[in-house]
Protein backbone atom coordinates (compact mmCIF):
# COMPACT_ATOMS: atom_id res chain seq x y z
CA UNK A 1 0.00 0.00 0.00
CA UNK A 2 2.13 2.71 -1.08
CA UNK A 3 0.70 6.07 -1.22
CA UNK A 4 1.81 8.54 -3.77
CA UNK A 5 3.81 11.83 -2.44
CA UNK A 6 1.77 14.94 -2.53
CA UNK A 7 1.58 17.06 -5.79
CA UNK A 8 2.10 20.40 -5.41
CA UNK A 9 -1.61 20.98 -5.99
CA UNK A 10 -2.36 19.22 -2.85
CA UNK A 11 -0.11 20.40 -1.31
CA UNK A 12 -1.78 24.33 -1.61
CA UNK A 13 -4.92 22.78 -0.44
CA UNK A 14 -3.57 21.87 2.68
CA UNK A 15 -2.19 24.64 2.93
CA UNK A 16 -5.15 26.81 3.15
CA UNK A 17 -6.52 24.34 4.82
CA UNK A 18 -3.99 25.13 7.60
CA UNK A 19 -4.39 28.55 7.32
CA UNK A 20 -7.55 28.60 7.60
CA UNK A 21 -7.64 26.42 11.09
CA UNK A 22 -5.00 28.47 12.36
CA UNK A 23 -7.35 31.38 11.61
CA UNK A 24 -9.99 29.36 13.44
CA UNK A 25 -7.95 28.47 16.29
CA UNK A 26 -5.79 32.29 16.79
CA UNK A 27 -9.42 33.76 16.84
CA UNK A 28 -11.01 31.07 19.70
CA UNK A 29 -7.88 31.89 21.34
CA UNK A 30 -8.48 35.86 21.49
CA UNK A 31 -11.80 35.01 22.29
CA UNK A 32 -11.06 32.67 25.26
CA UNK A 33 -9.21 35.38 26.55
CA UNK A 34 -11.56 38.27 26.66
CA UNK A 35 -13.68 36.29 28.55
CA UNK A 36 -11.01 35.45 30.92
CA UNK A 37 -10.75 39.56 31.71
CA UNK A 38 -14.00 39.70 31.02
CA UNK A 39 -14.37 37.15 33.72
CA UNK A 40 -11.77 38.67 36.39
CA UNK A 41 -13.02 42.27 36.02
CA UNK A 42 -16.44 41.58 36.91
CA UNK A 43 -15.80 39.21 40.12
CA UNK A 44 -13.68 42.27 41.30
CA UNK A 45 -16.73 44.78 40.82
CA UNK A 46 -20.57 44.52 42.22
CA UNK A 47 -20.30 40.85 43.62
CA UNK A 48 -24.17 40.90 44.18
CA UNK A 49 -25.13 41.54 40.42
CA UNK A 50 -22.75 38.90 39.51
CA UNK A 51 -24.19 36.17 41.53
CA UNK A 52 -27.47 36.60 40.08
CA UNK A 53 -25.93 36.77 36.56
CA UNK A 54 -23.80 33.48 36.92
CA UNK A 55 -26.23 31.75 38.81
CA UNK A 56 -23.28 30.10 41.04
CA UNK A 57 -19.67 30.82 41.39
CA UNK A 58 -19.62 27.13 41.33
CA UNK A 59 -20.23 26.76 37.59
CA UNK A 60 -18.05 30.04 37.07
CA UNK A 61 -15.37 27.90 38.73
CA UNK A 62 -15.84 24.83 35.65
CA UNK A 63 -15.97 27.46 32.94
CA UNK A 64 -12.79 28.85 33.68
CA UNK A 65 -11.32 25.22 33.74
CA UNK A 66 -12.82 24.91 30.96
CA UNK A 67 -11.44 27.97 28.85
CA UNK A 68 -8.05 27.37 30.08
CA UNK A 69 -8.61 23.73 28.58
CA UNK A 70 -9.48 25.03 25.12
CA UNK A 71 -7.01 27.49 25.34
CA UNK A 72 -4.35 25.08 26.03
CA UNK A 73 -6.07 23.09 23.29
CA UNK A 74 -5.75 26.13 21.04
CA UNK A 75 -2.42 27.22 21.68
CA UNK A 76 -1.29 23.44 21.11
CA UNK A 77 -3.18 23.48 17.51
CA UNK A 78 -1.36 26.82 16.55
CA UNK A 79 2.01 25.30 17.28
CA UNK A 80 1.28 22.03 15.35
CA UNK A 81 0.10 24.24 12.36
CA UNK A 82 2.61 26.16 12.23
CA UNK A 83 5.17 23.15 11.99
CA UNK A 84 3.22 21.69 9.28
CA UNK A 85 3.35 24.75 7.39
CA UNK A 86 7.14 24.58 7.89
CA UNK A 87 6.82 21.17 6.83
CA UNK A 88 5.40 22.39 3.49
CA UNK A 89 8.06 24.87 2.91
CA UNK A 90 10.20 22.13 3.58
CA UNK A 91 9.01 19.86 1.05
CA UNK A 92 8.43 16.92 4.18
CA UNK A 93 4.74 17.65 4.84
CA UNK A 94 2.57 14.26 4.78
CA UNK A 95 5.79 12.27 5.43
CA UNK A 96 5.61 10.38 8.88
CA UNK A 97 8.34 12.25 10.93
CA UNK A 98 9.32 8.32 12.61
CA UNK A 99 8.83 5.99 9.21
CA UNK A 100 8.93 8.45 6.42
CA UNK A 101 6.10 6.75 5.23
CA UNK A 102 3.57 8.94 3.11
CA UNK A 103 0.49 9.62 5.52
CA UNK A 104 -2.90 8.85 3.45
CA UNK A 105 -4.55 12.01 2.10
CA UNK A 106 -7.52 10.30 3.73
CA UNK A 107 -5.42 11.28 7.24
CA UNK A 108 -4.92 14.70 6.14
CA UNK A 109 -7.96 15.55 5.36
CA UNK A 110 -9.02 15.15 8.90
CA UNK A 111 -5.64 16.34 10.63
CA UNK A 112 -3.97 18.18 8.48
CA UNK A 113 -0.72 19.32 10.89
CA UNK A 114 -0.58 15.44 11.57
CA UNK A 115 3.14 14.26 11.77
CA UNK A 116 2.30 10.54 12.03
CA UNK A 117 1.07 7.88 10.11
CA UNK A 118 -1.61 6.16 11.52
CA UNK A 119 0.71 2.87 12.61
CA UNK A 120 3.20 5.00 14.13
CA UNK A 121 0.89 6.96 16.04
CA UNK A 122 -1.07 3.92 17.93
CA UNK A 123 2.51 2.82 18.24
CA UNK A 124 3.67 5.17 19.97
CA UNK A 125 0.16 6.11 22.04
CA UNK A 126 0.43 2.33 23.00
CA UNK A 127 4.07 3.34 24.48
CA UNK A 128 2.48 6.13 26.37
CA UNK A 129 -0.21 4.09 27.80
CA UNK A 130 2.42 2.05 28.96
CA UNK A 131 4.88 4.02 30.27
CA UNK A 132 1.70 5.78 32.54
ZN1 LIG B 1 4.91 6.13 10.33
Amino acid sequence: MTEKKLTPKQLEKYKNLLLKERDEAQKMISTIDEMQKKGSKDSSGDLSSYSIHQADLGTDTINAEKNVYHLNRCIEKVKNINQALHRIHDETYGLCEMCGAVIPSKRLNVLPFAKQCIDCKSKSEEKQRRNR
